[in-house]
């Protein structure tokens, strides 16, 4: 007997599968097995072709009509420079009450806590709420066949839960200090501006396109795009790379590119966006004589989940179990949550992620068993709202 709860067992059986995005690595098979003795159903949902096939797992428990959700994802980044790493990144090592490995924190003991939730829940309760897990193996990478479309095979099968809680480690510092209501959206821009290639001593024969370039720019490194709302502080634009076409001291270059990306908040649709940025980028090209091409991609619109019934329940499991009382925030990168939110009220809420995508990444396995308890009185209180 392992002195060691369910739910820290469980994250190490996890984490010692490799499933660097998009491969699941085995991990999918071994959550099936451990919900299918819990009385939950499961469905395996393929996405994509070839190589960006991807395995994706859904899985339901209860007949409802009350319906909460908890979703995650068993990917996790590439290791890095493997040397540097003290603990192996796939043995799920702990020392000193801290569980050591790849996805430890994002995301792998939150699955655990959730799962390990429901058995308890399961075991202290009459209820007859529906339960439900969306469980994807692509969300490191492009995110393209996970959560997305398995949203979308919800919709088209009118599965539509009351709530979701995504098991992101959200917390800042302390477990139970922070929810996640809300994320940026994200736009990329790759800009190239052709000029007229020329000697450098004769520019009046040559027409240098990084001058036009810089003055484009200027809307995408200095501006704030707006000024924030309730919910979110201003959206953010970041120049991410440079280059020319010459990159010698003594030749004006044809053509000069640039790439940036912008983090932005509920203010904006990334159509509103791409508009506004074209037309400033076609008016300098005017002024500069030059000529100029703009790709955009963009796989994040921005959302937010009002305070309501689920950030109120979820503040009190957390306030009960921890003492503390979380902030709502819409900081950090994209998350799945912007899927889920076309299908009901959603909200991020997990370990301490300060090591995620690190070297070394870990948790504290008494934070492990203090997100399960929290997440289990939250299926206690949600069933109580219901009346069962
Ligand atoms: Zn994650």
């Amino acid at each position: 007997m392992s002195e060691f709860s369910y739910s820290v067992q469980l994250a190490q059986k996890l984490i010692r599968c490799p499933s660097v995005t998009p491969e699941e690595a085995g991990t999918l098979d071994l959550l099936e097995n451990e919900l299918k003795q819990i009385g939950f159903i499961c469905t395996r949902l393929l996405f994509g072709e070839g190589k960006e096939r991807v395995d994706n797992l859904y899985a339901e428990f209860g007949k409802g009509p009350s319906h909460f959700a908890f979703a995650g994802h068993v990917d996790v980044v590439p290791v890095g420079r493997l040397a540097d790493w003290r603990f192996s990144p796939f043995q799920a090592e702990i020392k000193d009450e801290i569980l050591y490995g790849r996805g430890s924190a994002d995301m792998k003991s939150g699955i655990a806590a959730f799962i390990s939730a429901i058995r308890q829940w399961q075991q202290s309760t009459n209820s007859k709420t529906k339960i439900s897990l969306i469980i994807t193996g692509d969300e490191e990478a492009e995110a393209i066949n996970g959560t997305s479309k398995i949203v979308e095979w919800m919709r088209n099968n009118s599965i539509y839960p009351d709530m979701c809680v995504v098991a992101e480690p959200t917390s800042q510092n302390e477990i139970g200090d922070n929810i996640r209501n809300g994320r940026r959206g994200s736009l990329s821009g790759h800009l190239i501006v052709t000029g007229i290639q020329g000697h450098v001593a004769y520019p009046h024969l040559a027409q240098n396109p990084t001058s036009a370039l810089m003055q484009m720019l200027s809307i995408v490194s200095s501006t704030e795009l707006d000024e924030g709302n309730s919910h979110f502080g201003p959206s953010t634009a970041e120049v991410t790379g440079l280059s020319t076409s010459t990159n010698v001291t003594n030749v004006i270059p044809a053509t000069a590119s640039a790439m940036f990306n912008i983090r932005f908040n509920t203010e904006h649709s990334k159509e509103a966006l791409q508009k506004r940025l074209s037309e400033h980028f076609r008016q300098i090209a005017n002024e500069y004589k030059v000529q100029f091409e703009i790709n955009w991609k963009s796989n994040a619109a921005p959302f937010v989940t009002e305070a309501g019934q689920l950030t109120e329940l979820l503040s009190e499991s957390i306030k009960s179990q921890t003492g503390r009382i979380p902030e709502l925030s819409t900081i950090g990168g994209t998350s799945d949550a912007r899927f889920i939110t076309q299908l009901c009220p959603v909200a991020e809420f997990g370990l301490v992620g300060k090591t995620m995508h690190q070297i070394d990444e870990n948790v504290s396995i008494n934070d492990i068993d203090i997100l399960t308890n929290i997440y289990k009185d939250l299926l206690h209180r949600f069933d109580k709202k219901n009346d069962y």
